[in-house]
C-alpha cells in the first residue's frame, strides 16, 4: 500500500520528531489555527494553554470510573445517575464542556450498551477525557451501528447471544456513558478499589470492567 503523506492521523514522529522543530501535518494545522484565533482576538493564549493542560493531565477516564464506582456502592446514587446523569455526575464535582447533557445507560445481564458518534466524534469529555483514535475513525463509527456484535468481538468482548445490544449515538447536545455491571467477586471492595477496575472502554461499551485478581 502506498504511503499516505496527507493522512493527518498518521504518525510521522520518527521522521520529524527531532528535526529542529519541524511539525507534523496535524501539529502544523493546529498551530496555524491557534495563531489565527489568537490574532483575531478570539482566544487568549494563556486560556488555550490552560485548556490543553486540563485535558492532558487532569481530565480522564479516572473521573468516569469514580462515577461508576459510586453507583455500584450506593443504590440511591445509581438511581439518580440513571434518572438524570448530569446533576448526579456534578455531585462528585465532575462536569464541564461536552458534559452539559449526559445520559448514563446501564448494562445488565440481558442488555449491553455501546456508545458511538456516527456523525463525527462527540464524546463525554468531562468523564472520559479525550477520545481514543479509533472512536473518531470511520470504521468504528460505521460498523458500531451495522454490526455491534462483530465490533465487540474485535475488542475481545463476547456476549451471550441472548444479550441485547443497544447502540447509542452521541451528539454535540447529548452524550452517553455506559454504567457497566459490577464484576463478581468484588463484594468486599471499597469504592476506590472498584474504580480501579473501571476502564475507559467499559464506559464506552467496547470493554468490560477488569476482573479482580
Ligand atoms: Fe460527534
Amino acid at each position: 500500500m502506498a504511503h499516505r503523506h496527507n493522512d493527518p492521523d498518521h504518525d510521522h514522529g520518527h521522521q520529524h520528531g527531532h528535526d529542529h522543530g519541524a511539525l507534523s501535518p496535524v501539529e502544523a494545522r493546529v498551530r496555524a489555527l491557534e495563531s489565527i484565533l489568537v490574532q483575531k482576538g478570539y482566544v487568549e493564549p494563556a486560556a488555550l494553554d490552560a485548556l490543553v493542560e486540563r485535558y492532558e493531565t487532569r481530565v480522564g477516564p479516572h473521573l468516569g470510573a469514580q462515577v461508576v464506582a459510586r453507583a455500584w456502592v450506593d443504590p440511591a446514587y445509581r438511581a439518580r445517575l440513571l434518572a438524570d446523569a448530569t446533576p448526579a455526575i456534578a455531585e462528585l464535582g465532575i462536569g464541564g464542556r461536552g458534559g452539559e447533557h449526559m445520559v448514563v445507560v446501564e448494562n445488565t445481564p440481558d442488555a449491553h450498551n455501546l456508545v458511538v458518534c456516527t456523525l463525527c466524534s462527540c464524546y463525554p469529555w468531562p468523564v472520559l477525557g479525550l477520545p481514543p483514535v479509533w472512536y473518531k475513525a470511520p470504521p468504528y463509527r460505521a460498523r458500531a451501528v451495522i454490526d455491534p456484535r462483530g465490533v465487540l468481538a474485535e475488542f475481545g468482548v463476547r456476549l451471550p447471544e441472548t444479550t441485547r445490544i443497544t447502540v447509542w449515538d452521541s451528539t454535540a447536545e447529548l452524550r452517553y456513558m455506559v454504567l457497566p455491571m459490577r464484576p463478581a467477586g468484588t463484594e468486599a471492595f471499597d469504592e476506590r478499589r472498584l474504580a480501579g477496575l473501571v476502564t475507559r472502554d467499559a464506559m464506552i461499551g467496547t470493554g468490560l470492567p477488569g476482573v479482580p485478581a
